[in-house]
C-alpha cells in the first residue's frame, strides 16, 4: 500500500483518504504528528482496506506489456536504464500515463477528422466534436449536435472506430435507440454488428480502471 502523509495546516483533524490510483493519503493536521498519524491510519485500516477491495487493480504498463492498438495487440518495447560510474538505476515508472496521454493527442486529430470526414459524406450537420476520456461509454450525441468520442476509441480497429461516429451521426436523424435508428445505422454501417461484437469482447478496455 502506498502511504504519503500531508501536513495541512488548516487542517483540524486527522483525515485519511484513498485516491482513485489505490494510494492512500493520511492528513496530518496543524497541530498533530506524524506518529499519531501513523495510529490514526492504523485505527482505520478495516475501512482503507474496504475501500481498496471496491477499486478494481489498475494494471501498470511495463516493458514487455501487451495493449491494444488498432485492434491489435503489441507489445511495449522500453530499454530504459540510468547508469553512471558503477551505478545501474532501473527506471520501473509505469508507463501508462506517459503513453495514454500520447494516443489520446493521437486520438483528438484523428477522431476529429474523420468525423468531419463521415459527416460529409452522409450529409449530417454536426456542431461540434469533442474527444474525451469516457468512463463508460464509446460516444454520445447532444441535442444541440455536438459529437463526443472516446479517446479509447484509438485502440480499436478502424471499423469499430467508425462504426461507434456512425452510430453517433446517426442519432442527428433519430435521437432515440428505435427500430428507425437502427434502420439508418445499418444502411451507413452494414456490418455493425460485428463491431458491436468486438465491443462487447474488449469490454474492458472502456474502464479507465482497467
Ligand atoms: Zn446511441
Amino acid at each position: 500500500m502506498q502511504l504519503d502523509f500531508v501536513r495541512n495546516y488548516r487542517s483540524r483533524r486527522y483525515i485519511v483518504r484513498v485516491r482513485p490510483d489505490g494510494s492512500v493519503r493520511a492528513t496530518v493536521p496543524a497541530r498533530g504528528t506524524l506518529a499519531e498519524a501513523r495510529a490514526f491510519v492504523e485505527r482505520n485500516l478495516d475501512w482503507i482496506n474496504r475501500q481498496l477491495q471496491k477499486q478494481p487493480p489498475r494494471q501498470v504498463w511495463e516493458d514487455g506489456t501487451e495493449i491494444l492498438y488498432r485492434g491489435k495487440v503489441v507489445r511495449l518495447r522500453v530499454g530504459r536504464e540510468v547508469t553512471f560510474a558503477d551505478q545501474v538505476v532501473a527506471v520501473t515508472a509505469d508507463l501508462r500515463p506517459t503513453v495514454e496521454r500520447h494516443l489520446w493527442r493521437l486520438a483528438k486529430r484523428e477522431l476529429s477528422h474523420r468525423t468531419l470526414e463521415l459527416a460529409a459524406q452522409h450529409s449530417v450537420a454536426i456542431q461540434r466534436i469533442t474527444v474525451r476520456n469516457q468512463r463508460s461509454r464509446w460516444g454520445s450525441c447532444s441535442r444541440r449536435g455536438t459529437i463526443s468520442l472516446n479517446w479509447r476509441l484509438i485502440q480499436t480497429p478502424a471499423f469499430v472506430r467508425d462504426y461507434i461516429i456512425l452510430h453517433e451521426l446517426m442519432h442527428r436523424r433519430q435521437m432515440n435507440h428505435s427500430k428507425l435508428f437502427w434502420q439508418e445505422v445499418a444502411a451507413v454501417c452494414p456490418d455493425y454488428q460485428t463491431a458491436e461484437a468486438w465491443l462487447k469482447l474488449h469490454r474492458h478496455l472502456n474502464q479507465s480502471r482497467q
